[in-house]
C-alpha cells in the first residue's frame, strides 16, 4: 500500500486536525481515540513527545495501590513507535514539520496520519501510518506505517515496542482552567499512579513478548508484537528492558522510495483467559495472522465496522455539521462497549481518558442504555449483566448503612463496591456524592425494566432481573422514614443528580424513583407469579424472599412524599427549595454556555435556586406518564432557565423536554450544545476524556427529542417535531427482536416493521393508535 490516503472514506466519516498545537493536542487525543470495546487507545503520536497524554485502557482492567481510589489502569502502550535516519529521531519537537495532518475515519474506525519532517540535515521524510484497534479480532491492534524519502538516500531504522513504563495521572491539574503550561511539566508533575510490575519480556519468532501485571489486583496482561516490512534485505535487532520489548529495523531508503511497514499487537490478559494461557494467547494469535496479508486484515476489520454502523444507522438530512457531529458520538460508543463482556461496563469518560478514574455512574443506564438497548441489545444486555455480576459490592454498600438487599455504588469499578473519591485530590473539599446520591440504585433498575420492555428477554428477567428487583426494593424498603406527623415516608440527608445542592431532604428525582422502584418490584413480582411460579419459588428461596415483603414495598410506595406545588404546577425539586434565594443568569460564553452569576460558583450555589443540572425535567422525561403535559411545560419554564449545565449530561434533556413542552428554539439551541459538546469542547475539559453520557444523550435528543419517541407501558410511542431546515430523520430501532425503520419528515412519518413474526404491531403517533403491519410500509401523516 503506497498512498494510505486512499483508504480514506468520504468527506461525511471524517474528522480532521490540520497542523500540530501543542495546547491541543490532549483534546485531539481524546477525539481520535480508537478502540473495539476490549480497549480504547488514545490518539497519541506514535514517536511520543513532552506533553502528550498517551493512555491505552483495557475495559475492566481496574487496580488500586498508588492511587487516590481505584483506577481504570494504564496500561502498557502499544503505540510506541519511531523513525530514525542514519540515526537521527524523526520528532515533533527537534524536527521542523512541513506539514501535520490527521484524520479520524469513523467509518473504519481508524485513525490516519501525514506528517513530512524535514531534519538536521535537510532531508524531507513523508510519513504516513494508519492504526486501528481491530474490531472482529478484538485482541488485535495494527499499525501500518509508509515512509518515502523525499530527497536523500540513507539508512532508515523503525523502531517499535511495548511499552510498559506508563502512569496514570493521580493528581488533577490544580491550575485555573486555560492555563498555558510549559510542555516538558505538563503532566509529569502529578503524572505518579504505577499499576503495573514487569512479569517477563522474550523474543518470539514473530517479534518479541512483554508481560506485566497489576499491582493490587490479579490481572496479568501480555502483549505480543511483530515489526515487519515489505522490503527485503532488513536487519532486524529485538530489545528487553524491564518493563520495554522493543524491536527495530533498519533498511536503506533510496530518493524518492516508499517503504511499508506494519506493526501488529496481539493483547490478552488474565480476564480473558487463565493466567498460565496469556502469553501462548497472545504469541499464538500473532502467528496465526502473520500469515494474511494487511489487505484482508482490514478488510475483515472493514466488515465488522459495516455492520456496527448498519446497526445503528440514524441520519439527519439537511444538516450537515450535526449529523456529522452525530455520527461522531455514535462513533465513540461503539468503540467503548463489548457485547462479550459480562464484568466490564462503561465509565464516564468511556476509554477514551482518565477523568473519573473509569468509573461507572448512572450515566450508562439512564444516558447511554437506549442507544444500545435499540441499535445492538447484546451489548445492552453485557452492561445489565455487569451490574448482576457487581450485586455483591452493592450488598455489602447496603450492609455498611445498616440496611436491607442491594444499594448500588455511585461510582463503581471492578467489585461494585462505592469508589468514589471521599476528598477531592488536593484534599480540601469533602465529596458526598458517595453517601448521598441515592438515585443510582433505581436508575439500575431503570435499566433492568427498559431493557426487558425493548427486547422482550425472558430469561433474562427471570434469571438476572428479577432477584435485582426484589433485593432493591428491600433497600428502599428499609431506608425510607416514616414521618409519623405527616404520614408519609421520606428520604432525608441525600443528594439529587443537581450536585449544587449536596445535602437535602425529600429530593423530588430521588423519592419519585423510589417509588417507581417499590411499585414496579412489586408489580414484577406478580407477573413472574403468574407466569413462572416455579422460577420465583427458586428465586424467593434463594434469597428467602416473603409475600409480606411485597405488600410492605406496595403501602410504602404509596406514602413516599413528592414535594409538589398544585396552585403552580411545579414540582420543588426538593423539600425548601422554593424558599432559596433566586439568582438570574444573565451571561453565556462564546459556546453558548452560561457563566455563573457574579460571586457565585460551584461551591456556593446552593444558597440558591441554580441548578447543576435538571433533577424535576430528567424526571419528567425518564418517567413520562406520571404527570401532565401542563405540569412538564410550568416545570420547564421555572427550571430551564435556572440551569448553569455544569454537567454534559444537562443539554440533551433540555432538547428532549423543550420538544415536548414546546419550547423548540430552546431545544435547537441545546440540540447543538449537546451533540457538539466534545468536537467544541463546550465543558472545556475534554483533554480527560469524551464526555460519553452526554453521546448517548445526543442519540435519545433524536430519536426521542425530534422523534419523540417514548416508551410508555411497553409500547413505543411517537410525537415528532422537526427543525424547519432539516429535510428528515431516520433510524432504526430494535425491537423484540425485530427493526422498526422510521423516517420521518415535515408532513409524515415513514415506518416498516421488518418481522419473521406475523400480525400487527401496536404502536402510538400523536397519542393515536398506529397499527404496523409486518414488512409493510405504513405512512402516518402529521
Ligand atoms: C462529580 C460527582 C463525582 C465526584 C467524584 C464530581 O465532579 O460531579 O458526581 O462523584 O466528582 O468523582
Ligand atoms: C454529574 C453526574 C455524572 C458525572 C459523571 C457529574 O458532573 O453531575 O450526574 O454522573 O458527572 O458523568
Amino acid at each position: 500500500m503506497q498512498d494510505l490516503r486512499k483508504l480514506l472514506s468520504g468527506p461525511e466519516w471524517l474528522v480532521e486536525e490540520n497542523n500540530f498545537d501543542i495546547q491541543r493536542i490532549n483534546f485531539y487525543e481524546t477525539i481520535f481515540t480508537v478502540g473495539n470495546g476490549y480497549l480504547g487507545t488514545r490518539g497519541s503520536l506514535e514517536e511520543g513527545h513532552a506533553a502528550a497524554l498517551q493512555g491505552t485502557y483495557l475495559n475492566g482492567v481496574y487496580d488500586h495501590h498508588q492511587s487516590f481510589v481505584v483506577d481504570l489502569v494504564n496500561a502498557p502502550d502499544w503505540l510506541d513507535l519511531s523513525i530514525y535516519i542514519d540515526g537521527e529521531k524523526l520528532s515533533i519537537q527537534t524536527s521542523e514539520i512541513l506539514n501535520f495532518e490527521r484524520i479520524l475515519d469513523m467509518k473504519n474506525g481508524m485513525l490516519f496520519r501525514e506528517t513530512r519532517f524535514k531534519d538536521s540535515q535537510g532531508r524531507i521524510t513523508k510519513y504516513q501510518s494508519i492504526r486501528f484497534a481491530h474490531m472482529s479480532h478484538v485482541h488485535l491492534m495494527d499499525t501500518y506505517v509508509s515512509v518515502t524519502a523525499e530527497n536523500y538516500s540513507a539508512a532508515l531504522t523503525i523502531e517499535g515496542a511495548i511499552n510498559a513504563n506508563v502512569v496514570n495521572l493521580d493528581v488533577e491539574p490544580v491550575f485555573k482552567r486555560k492555563t498555558k503550561f510549559d510542555p516538558d511539566v505538563k503532566w509529569h508533575k502529578w503524572a505518579k499512579s504505577v499499576h503495573l510490575d514487569h512479569v517477563s519480556g522474550s523474543l518470539t519468532d514473530e517479534g518479541v513478548y512483554l508481560e506485566v501485571k497489576t499491582k493490587d489486583r490479579p490481572h496479568h496482561l501480555g502483549y505480543a508484537s511483530s515489526l515487519t516490512t515489505n522490503k527485503k534485505g532488513a536487519t532486524s535487532s529485538k530489545k528487553i528492558d524491564h518493563k520495554y520489548a522493543g524491536q527495530s529495523l533498519t533498511i536503506d531508503i533510496e530518493k524518492g522510495e516508499t517503504i511499508a511497514f506494519e506493526k501488529q499487537v496481539a493483547i490478552f490478559t488474565s480476564r480473558d483467559v487463565s493466567k498460565t494461557d496469556v502469553k501462548s494467547s497472545a504469541v499464538s494469535l500473532l502467528s496465526e495472522n502473520s500469515h494474511h496479508s494487511f489487505q484482508s486484515r482490514f478488510t475483515s476489520h472493514q466488515a465488522a465496522w459495516d455492520a456496527k454502523w448498519n446497526a445503528c444507522e440514524v441520519k439527519i438530512e439537511g444538516d450537515k455539521a450535526a449529523n456529522h457531529a452525530l455520527k461522531f458520538n455514535t462513533y465513540h460508543l461503539l468503540i467503548t462497549a463489548s457485547p462479550t463482556d459480562f464484568h466490564a461496563n462503561i465509565g464516564a469518560k468511556s476509554l477514551s481518558g482518565e477523568g473519573y478514574k473509569g468509573h461507572v455512574f448512572w450515566d450508562t443506564e439512564i444516558f447511554m442504555l437506549p442507544f444500545y438497548v435499540f441499535t445492538q441489545p447484546e451489548t445492552a444486555k453485557a452492561l445489565m449483566m455487569y451490574r448482576y455480576n457487581t450485586k455483591e459490592g452493592a450488598r455489602d454498600y447496603a450492609k455498611e448503612g445498616n440496611h436491607e438487599g442491594i444499594r448500588y455504588s455511585w461510582e463503581s469499578a471492578d467489585t461494585g463496591h462505592e469508589v468514589t473519591p471521599p476528598w477531592t485530590s488536593d484534599g480540601l473539599i469533602r465529596i458526598w456524592t458517595g453517601e448521598r446520591e441515592l438515585h443510582i440504585t433505581s436508575a439500575v433498575v431503570f435499566g433492568l425494566i427498559y431493557y426487558y420492555e425493548t427486547t422482550g428477554d425472558k430469561d433474562f428477567l427471570t434469571d438476572y432481573a428479577a432477584e435485582i428487583l426484589f433485593e432493591t426494593a428491600r433497600f428502599w424498603d428499609s431506608r425510607l422514614e416514616y414521618n409519623n406527623t405527616l404520614n408519609r415516608y421520606e428520604l432525608t440527608g441525600v443528594e439529587g443528580p443537581d450536585e449544587f445542592h449536596e445535602l437535602v431532604n425529600n429530593s423530588v428525582y430521588t423519592n419519585a424513583l423510589t417509588k417507581w422502584n417499590l411499585e414496579k418490584s412489586a408489580e414484577y413480582y406478580a407477573i413472574l407469579k403468574a407466569s413462572n411460579p416455579s422460577k420465583l419459588k427458586v428465586l424467593m428461596n434463594k434469597i428467602n424472599l416473603q409475600e409480606s415483603e411485597i405488600n410492605s414495598w406496595f403501602e410504602k410506595a404509596s406514602k413516599v412524599y413528592i414535594p409538589f406545588d398544585p396552585d403552580k404546577s411545579l414540582i420543588e425539586e426538593f423539600e425548601g427549595y422554593f424558599n432559596l434565594k433566586d439568582v438570574p443568569i444573565t451571561e453565556w460564553d462564546e459556546n453558548d454556555m452560561p457563566i455563573y452569576p457574579e460571586g457565585y460558583h460551584h461551591d456556593n450555589c446552593q444558597e440558591t435556586t441554580l441548578l447543576k443540572q435538571p433533577d424535576v425535567l430528567m424526571l419528567t422525561y425518564i418517567l413520562p406518564s406520571m404527570f401532565s403535559d401542563e405540569v412538564k411545560k410550568a416545570n420547564y419554564n421555572y427550571y430551564e432557565p435556572r440551569t448553569m449545565h455544569k454537567s454534559s449530561l444537562s443539554p440533551c434533556i433540555h432538547t428532549i423536554m423543550g420538544i415536548e413542552v414546546g419550547n423548540y428554539e430552546k431545544a435547537l439551541q441545546y440540540f447543538e450544545r449537546s451533540v457538539y459538546v466534545d468536537l467544541v469542547d463546550n465543558q472545556g475539559n475534554t483533554n480527560d476524556g469524551m464526555h460519553i453520557a452526554s453521546a448517548g444523550g445526543s442519540w435519545q435528543a433524536v430519536v426521542s427529542g425530534f422523534g419523540g419517541m417514548r416508551l410508555k407501558g411497553g409500547k413505543l410511542t411517537f410525537k415528532p417535531w422537526l427543525p424547519p431546515n432539516w429535510t428528515s430523520i431516520s433510524f432504526k430501532l430494535k425491537w423484540q427482536g425485530d427493526v422498526v425503520h422510521v423516517t420521518l419528515n415535515h408532513n409524515e412519518f415513514l415506518f416498516l416493521w421488518e418481522t419473521k413474526k406475523s400480525g400487527q404491531l401496536d404502536i402510538e403517533v400523536k397519542d393515536k393508535p398506529v397499527a404496523l403491519n409486518e414488512n409493510q410500509e405504513t405512512k402516518v401523516t402529521l
